[in-house]
């Protein structure tokens, strides 16, 4: 199935960067997916998954984790502060902090769920103003304030600028979670994760090259 063929293409874009298989998280995004597909997936082994939507994700979840161990749900989408409990009951891990108001909902969360998911601060790496995220200039600042609410974000995620090389982009986070000693980097989608593996990604989001392309209808 596509699953092992993405697997192998992580293995062998690994292999020609000189790093390790091992360190990098495929999350196999399934939003919008039949629960066919996802099951197929699940049967397949994969155990690691990206939604975008909380009500979505709340609503076939908790019956496949019941069935399939070892299921790690990764929020990737953008979360609206009401969802922010619902959010750090659900997900392992959260890649689009985004704002200080998201910040203070998810701080109030974790301390009262005593849950923490693992955060991902999402950069506006193009600064593009319809775009969510944080500006390259304002992230230590961002950083340092979500430190102070008792947040510890360990990554950085990114969505390049439709239609642009997504290199450069790429190059940017990479630089900004160094600079700020974050060793974890969420970059890379289906048609460019190869390109993000080059480029030191840690966890790659890959939706149609599994799943196939998602109908909206
Ligand atoms: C939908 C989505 C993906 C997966 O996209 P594909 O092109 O289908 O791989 C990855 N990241 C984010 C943030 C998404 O919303």
């Amino acid at each position: 199935m596509e699953l092992d063929d993405i697997r192998n293409r992580v293995a062998s874009a690994a292999r020609q960067a000189g790093r390790d298989a091992g360190e990098i998280t495929l999350i196999a995004v399934s939003k919008v997916q039949p629960d066919d597909r996802v099951v197929a997936v699940l049967d397949a082994g994969q155990r690691v998954f990206g939604e975008n939507y909380v009500q979505e994700a709340q609503g076939k979840w908790p019956a496949w984790r019941d069935r399939y161990d070892g299921v790690a749900l990764h929020m990737i989408g953008p979360l609206q502060s009401n969802k922010a409990r619902a959010a750090v009951g659900l997900f392992d891990a959260i890649h689009t902090l985004d704002r200080m108001s998201l910040a203070k909902k998810l701080a109030a969360q974790i301390t009262e769920q005593g849950r923490a998911p693992q955060l991902f601060v999402q950069v506006n790496t193009g600064d593009e103003p319809q775009k969510a995220g944080i500006l390259a200039d304002e992230l230590p600042g961002f950083l340092a304030a979500c430190r102070d609410l008792g947040l510890s974000p360990e990554g950085l995620m990114c969505i390049p600028p439709e239609g642009e090389d997504p290199v450069p982009h790429f190059r940017l986070l990479r630089r900004l979670a160094g600079e700020n000693g974050l060793p974890l980097l969420s970059m890379g989608m289906s048609a460019d994760f190869e390109a993000a593996i080059a480029e030191g990604a840690t966890h790659i989001r890959v939706g149609s090259a599994i799943f196939g392309a998602r109908d909206y209808g």
